[in-house]
C-alpha cells in the first residue's frame, strides 16, 4: 500500500544504511556500511518511513505536493554522526596554552602554572548557567553544521557539588531547547580540585556521598564517568565512584589507561561499563576482555593529536581482537574540535582504521555506547529520522578530503536543520 510521507531523499550515490543486527558491530561487521547505489529514503512523522533504490521507492511510498523532495544525485546519503564523548560544559578557553606546549612544556608544568584543567574549573565555577548554556550553545551548533547529530555530555569543571550540578542542569536545558539531542554523563571523578589536594580520598567522599546522590535523585545523568589515572583516580577509588553511580541507576563509563597502564581497561569489565575511553596503554588481557563483554572501546584520536604524541590507540589491534570500537571528539578546552568528519580521518590515517570501520565507529557503535542504538546511528525503518547528505559521491571522500566540511545538508527529526550553499566548500 502506498503511504503518504513527509520527505523524500532520492538517488543517492550511496547511500549507507548501516544496516545490521541490534548490537555494537565487531572484526569484519565494522566494514559492513549497507550501502545502496542509487539509493532513496523516505521520512514521515520524524522516522524513516522506507529505505530502497530509487526505482523501488515509487512503488512503496507515494510522494504528494506536500513532500519535501531531495535530489541527492552524486551525493552520499548516511545517519547523522553521533559524538559519543565530550567535555561539552565548561566556560573560558586555553588557546595561549599552545604556545607553551611547543616550547615543550609537559602538562604538568602548565598545570603548575595555574594552567591547565583547574584554570578550566576556575573559570567555569565563576560562570552562570546562561554563560555555560551561551557558550555550550555554540558548539552544539558548530557540530550540527558537521554532521553530529546526537552528542554524549559531561559534566566535570565544576568538582564541587554545586557547579557539578549546574552543568548537568544545562545539559539538560540543552537537551530541551535546542535541535540537538544530548545524553548526560555525571563526571564529578574528573580531576582532584586544589581545595583537597593531597586529600583524593576526602574528594572521593565528597563524589560519592553528596554529588552522586543529588544527581541521582534529580535523574540528572544517565551515565557515571571517573577519570582513572595514576595520581588521579585509582583503580579503588575510580571503583567506589562508579558502584556508588550504579547504585543510583547511573551506567559506568570510565577515562582508562590514557597514560599509564593501571588497570582502568579491567575495572571496566568488572562493573558492567557501557564503554572505556582512551585505552592509549591498554593490556592485552585488558582488550580481551572487552572483546568478552562487549564493553565498547571509545577512541578519541583528537587528543593524542592535540597533545602533539606519536602515539595513538591500537585500534587495528582491538578491532582484530573483536572489541565494538566507536570514535569520538573528546571535545574539551585542551582538545577543541566539533568535528566527527576530522576523527575519521584521523582514525584511518593515525590508528590504521578503514574508512568503513571509522564510519561504523562514528555513528551505529557511537550509538551503542550510549545506549541510542535503537533510535539512531543507523538508516533503517522506525529509527529517528537524523539523516545527512554530503557533498561527496561515496564515502571513501570522507577521510581523504581531511580538514573540511562535506556535510551539505543535515535533516535532524525529518525536519531539514542545516541547508548550506553548495558552492561554500569549494
Ligand atoms: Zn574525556
Amino acid at each position: 500500500m502506498e503511504e503518504k510521507i513527509d520527505l523524500l531523499i532520492r538517488n543517492a550515490s550511496e547511500l549507507l544504511t548501516l544496516k545490521g543486527e541490534n548490537k555494537a558491530r565487531t572484526q569484519w561487521e565494522m566494514n559492513e556500511l549497507g550501502i545502496i547505489k542509487g539509493g532513496s529514503v523516505a521520512v514521515c512523522d520524524g522516522k524513516i518511513h522506507a529505505v530502497a533504490t530509487d526505482e523501488e521507492i515509487e512503488w512503496i511510498v507515494e510522494v504528494s505536493t506536500d513532500t519535501k523532495v531531495i535530489d541527492a544525485k552524486g551525493k552520499t546519503v548516511m545517519p547523522g554522526f553521533v559524538d559519543p564523548h565530550t567535555h561539552l560544559i565548561f566556560s573560558g578557553s586555553r588557546e595561549d596554552e599552545l604556545h607553551m606546549k611547543l616550547e615543550g612544556k609537559s602538562y604538568l608544568e602548565i598545570l603548575s602554572i595555574g594552567g591547565g584543567i583547574l584554570r578550566t574549573v576556575r573559570d567555569t565555577r565563576f560562570a552562570g548557567e546562561d554563560k555555560l548554556f551561551e557558550t555550550a550553545q555554540k558548539v552544539l551548533d558548530r557540530m550540527l553544521n558537521f554532521g553530529t547529530t546526537t552528542v554524549e555530555a559531561k559534566s566535570g569543571y565544576g568538582l564541587e557539588t554545586e557547579t557539578e550540578i549546574r552543568s548537568l542542569e544545562v545539559i539538560k536545558r540543552l537537551n530541551e531547547e535546542h535541535t540537538m539531542d544530548l545524553v548526560a554523563t555525571f563526571l564529578g571523578a574528573h580531576a582532584i580540585p586544589h581545595e583537597y589536594e593531597g586529600n583524593p580520598d576526602g574528594y572521593v567522599n565528597l563524589v560519592v556521598g553528596d554529588m552522586i546522590p543529588k544527581v541521582g535523585e534529580k535523574k540528572l545523568a544517565e551515565f557515571c564517568d571517573v577519570f582513572c589515572e595514576q595520581d588521579v583516580f585509582s583503580v579503588e577509588q575510580s571503583k567506589r565512584v562508579l558502584l556508588a553511580g550504579k547504585e543510583y541507576g547511573m551506567t559506568p563509563k570510565i577515562h582508562a589507561d590514557e597514560i599509564v597502564r593501571l588497570g582502568g581497561t579491567e575495572l571496566a569489565c568488572e562493573v558492567g561499563a557501557i564503554s572505556a575511553s582512551h585505552l592509549m596503554e591498554s593490556s592485552e588481557i585488558g582488550i580481551m576482555e572487552m572483546a568478552l563483554k562487549g564493553v565498547i572501546g571509545v577512541l578519541v584520536p583528537g587528543t593524542p593529536f592535540a597533545l602533539m604524541q606519536k602515539e595513538y590507540p591500537r585500534a587495528r589491534y582491538m578491532i582484530d581482537s573483536g572489541v565494538p570500537v566507536a570514535l569520538a571528539t573528546d571535545f574539551n578546552p585542551n582538545c577543541w574540535t566539533e568535528s566527527m568528519q576530522f576523527m575519521i580521518a584521523l582514525a584511518c590515517y593515525n590508528m590504521g582504521m578503514l574508512p568503513s570501520e571509522a564510519i561504523v565507529a562514528s555513528t551505529i557503535n557511537a550509538a551503542h555506547a550510549i545506549n541510542r542504538a535503537d533510535e539512531v546511528g543507523s538508516i533503517e525503518v522506525g529509527k529517528k529520522a537524523d539523516i545527512i547528505i554530503l557533498d561527496a559521491p561515496n564515502h571513501l571522500h570522507i577521510p581523504y578530503r581531511f580538514g573540511g566540511n562535506l556535510v551539505e545538508t543535515v535533516v535532524k527529526g525529518g525536519e531539514v536543520v542545516v541547508e548550506r550553499a553548495e558552492s561554500s566548500e569549494r
